[in-house]
């Protein structure tokens, strides 16, 4: 979870719906027959708003990385690249996002996202370059104005959530927190003609579009290495893999034949040296059943053996059944009976308000309440805490048939808050890479012990390997970058 930097009270008169959503994975998409039809009749005027309202929503959930210099020179390149397309009017904005999933999106109107994690896979600017040239193609060949569809919830790692109509959001954020899973997926006819355009691109500015085949294997190896359950972020955004690499190669022969101009290998690594890599502990991690927040200083027990998911706007936990959740978010308003009536006075939620209460020694208000959902009746408990001049909200709920079970354990979590004071986990640091020159020829594998030796390595030789697109015993030349971590996950 992270600080909040903007005001979004929404004050929508709709009625409440909670949905509650089970495993089937269609049943939480967006009826895609419609939405076609609506997204195929807008004009551009409408995409590029269209994407402008999505661009903050995805600074809000997914967060921007926050490096300055990394920022304006992916938004350089890539603004460099778009001015040669057939659409250069469009105020083309490129970011970076502070996410550790490997994954690059566009959305309608000229925006398009790198993540941080994928940037710590590639291994030049011209890889870089081949991913920007693939997603502007998605945007110049309107792609995404036909074909706008809500990602499924696997995204998050779950199979399931509950998902909660805009007026009881912002006590019980999930579904607008999980704006993250409003992505374009693609056809493959847009993925050919994304890659066709996106080598044609990236070789009109000189870079090899061999560099976007070495990137397509690296994908497949995080997603190989991603294991069983896990969906791969760029695979998800970007399906129908097949036989890419052949059409790539078919795309680059078919252009005009040319000199290309060097990958810029050293330039990339030096901009990417330092990044953050992994997931930021500073913004909530989990160690032994608890949730740590350094930069909110808190701390908070959830039920044993739930799912807990961290995003930037909301920190919540899901039954091991998927039919109960506690989820915790900071109010926008400033005092604990303020933040309450947002909760009692959402249309439709009965209850007779808090009872002002201490919480591990900080004020706060405890009630109980209820709404009516098509799904049957939903029953909660909410704690709104007021520490470090912000209010804190707990809601945990679930069906009224199951609630007097659950309350049981929802009771002690929302009790739990408490301020964190340990200096160690204040003070915790995420990895980052490091970016090493090889002083004597050897292998990645012994550069590797010798960098961790008499340590723990943070991450395991396979995944050094992935990120330099090496093997573990492929050899390295004197005076070759290679990228390592250092730091450690907390402990
Ligand atoms: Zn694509």
């Amino acid at each position: 979870m992270k600080q909040r930097t903007a005001r979004t009270v929404r004050r929508s008169t709709t009625r409440v719906l909670v949905a509650i959503l089970f495993a089937g994975l269609t049943a939480c998409m967006t009826n895609p027959a419609t939405g076609e039809r609506q997204f195929s009749l807008i004009s551009m005027d409408q995409e590029i708003q269209m994407g402008s309202q999505a661009d903050l929503q995805i600074a809000q959930s997914m967060g921007i990385y926050p490096d300055d210099r990394l920022q304006a020179y992916v938004s350089e390149l890539g603004t460099t690249m778009a001015a040669t397309t057939e659409w250069p009017e469009l105020p083309w904005t490129f970011r970076v996002v502070d996410d550790d999933t490997v994954n690059a999106f566009a959305l309608p109107g000229g925006f398009v996202y790198v993540t941080r994690g994928i940037l710590s896979h590639f291994n030049s600017e011209a890889q870089l370059a081949g991913v920007l040239g693939h997603e502007i193609a998605h945007i110049t060949a309107r792609h995404g104005a036909t074909r706008l569809t809500r990602m499924q919830m696997t995204q998050l790692g779950v199979g399931l959530a509950m998902v909660l109509e805009p007026r009881f959001q912002r006590i019980a954020p999930l579904a607008g927190a999980g704006m993250q899973l409003l992505f374009l997926s693609f056809s493959r006819s847009d993925e050919q003609e994304a890659d066709e355009l996106g080598v044609r691109y990236m070789a009109g500015m000189g870079y090899d579009p061999e560099a976007l085949i070495s990137v397509m294997e690296t994908l497949r190896r995080v997603s190989e290495a991603g294991g069983q359950g896990r969906l791969p972020e760029w695979l998800a955004t970007h399906p129908h893999p097949e036989n890419r690499q052949d059409d790539i190669r078919g795309h680059a022969a078919a252009l005009e034949p040319q000199e290309y101009v060097s990958d810029r290998r050293e330039e990339y690594l030096r901009r990417i040296d330092g990044i953050v890599y992994g997931p930021d502990p500073r913004e909530g991690y989990m160690l032994g059943g608890s949730f740590h927040h350094p930069t909110l200083r808190f701390v908070l027990e959830f039920p044993l053996g739930w799912t807990v998911i961290n995003q930037k706007q909301a920190v919540i936990a899901l039954s091991e059944e998927r039919d109960a959740s506690v989820q915790l978010t900071i109010s926008e308003e400033t005092s604990i009976d303020a933040a309450a009536r947002n909760l009692y006075d959402t249309e439709g939620v009965d209850g007779v308000g808090i009872t002002r209460v201490r919480i591990n020694g900080l004020p706060a208000g405890v009630g109980a309440f209820s709404v009516p959902t098509e799904q049957g009746l939903i029953e909660g408990s909410a704690a709104f805490i007021e520490y470090d001049g912000r209010i804190f909200q707990l809601i945990g709920y679930s069906a009224a048939s199951t609630w007097e079970a659950y309350r049981r354990q929802v009771t002690p979590s929302l009790e739990s808050f408490r301020p964190l004071t340990d200096r160690r986990a204040l003070a915790v640091e995420p990895m980052r890479l490091d970016v090493t020159r090889v002083a004597r020829a050897t292998s990645l594998r012994a550069l590797y012990d010798s960098y961790y030796n008499g340590t723990t390595p943070a991450v395991s030789i396979e995944q050094i390997a992935l990120i330099n697109q090496l093997e573990p015993d492929s050899r390295l030349a004197a005076g070759t970058l290679v990228k390592m971590v250092h730091g450690s996950p907390p402990r």
